[in-house]
């Protein structure tokens, strides 16, 4: 018998809804998502017209709706590689990335993000914030699951770790995982790949790119939010750089106050006191 099945591409709120609707008139549903959760751009959103609801409370009971639903298989991590076939009966190719942390096992409990030594741009805040190479690029992020950024991890860029794995107590961190792919026969499939955000520099005299405290729509709702890189407290893009620096500057100092590198001690002092100085005025 032809498979009923639909694959939905896209996990934002119209893939999410998608799926849901499906699923509850008993078609199951293969959710292919590219992010490590399931969720896009209203995920980031601060409060959300019409009623002015935080955009999240709105969001995520219906991320775990998705989450928990039989009929739905969230592949999240995953990109389609491979379409074939007509309608009734399509081929799908589905890669699915290794998140080098076995997701029955990752209770989220956040312990590895906690001691992993290395910092990254926080992309979901546009990088006003810095995550860590193992992450949840959302405490709502479904599924709930951590993952490790292979690109900047310590260990799986040829250097020296294994934090993570020492730290986590369910045994959940597995540097030895690979991509592989998985084929789906279907009946139909939901493109719901959304939008990406313009490049507002392309617009010169606005000054995005340019001057450091010009920031795009989406930003705002970031800068805004109580999740947010300021927990809601706004303030502007060089103001939060500054104080981020002045952080690591406080441990940089540490450390070279430990080895008794005078050189370096100098310069962190005198850094340190020109942003303390300043740190108001950018
Ligand atoms: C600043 C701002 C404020 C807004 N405020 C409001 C508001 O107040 N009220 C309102 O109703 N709307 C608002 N919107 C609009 C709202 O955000 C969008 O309409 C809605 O989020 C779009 O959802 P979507 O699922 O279509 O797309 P998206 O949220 O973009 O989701 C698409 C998903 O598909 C994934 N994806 C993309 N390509 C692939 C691929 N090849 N394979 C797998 N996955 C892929 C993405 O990673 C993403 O998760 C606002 C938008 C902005 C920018
Ligand atoms: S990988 Fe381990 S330590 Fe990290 S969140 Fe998952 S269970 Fe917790
Ligand atoms: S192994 Fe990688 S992800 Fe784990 S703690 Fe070290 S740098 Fe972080």
């Amino acid at each position: 018998m032809a498979s009923r099945d639909v694959l939905v591409i896209g996990g934002g709120i119209a893939g999410m809804q998608a799926s849901l609707d499906l699923a509850e008139m008993g078609i199951r549903v293969r959710l292919v998502e590219k992010n490590p959760s399931i969720g896009g751009k209203m995920a980031q959103l601060d409060k959300t017209f019409p009623t002015n609801d935080c955009a999240i409370c709105i969001q995520s009971p219906k991320l775990v709706e998705v989450g928990r639903h039989p009929y739905i298989d969230v592949l999240a991590y995953s990109e389609v590689i491979g379409f074939s076939g007509s309608i009734g009966d399509f081929r799908v190719t589905v890669h699915r990335k290794p998140r080098y942390v076995d997701a029955a096992k990752c209770t989220a409990c956040g312990a590895c993000a906690e001691k992993c030594p290395t910092l990254v741009p926080n992309e979901f805040n546009f990088g006003l914030n810095n995550r860590k190479a193992i992450y949840k690029d959302f405490p709502q992020g479904i599924p709930s699951v951590y993952t490790i950024d292979p690109v900047h991890c310590k260990l799986l860029s040829g250097g020296k770790c294994g934090v993570c794995a020492k730290v986590c107590q369910a045994k959940a961190v597995d540097y030895t995982q690979k991509p592989y792919d998985e084929e789906f026969v279907v009946a139909a499939v939901i493109i719901a790949t959304g939008y990406e955000l313009f490049d507002a520099s392309q617009i010169t005299e606005y000054g995005y790119g340019r001057l450091p405290n010009v920031v795009s729509s989406l930003e705002m709702e970031r800068l805004l939010n109580a999740s947010g890189p300021t927990r809601g407290h706004l303030m502007r893009p060089s103001t939060i750089r500054a104080k981020t620096r002045l952080e690591q500057i406080e441990k940089q100092l540490k450390k070279a106050e430990r080895s008794g590198d005078a050189p370096l001690l100098e310069s962190l002092l005198r850094e340190q006191q020109r942003l303390q100085e300043h740190v108001h005025k950018y």
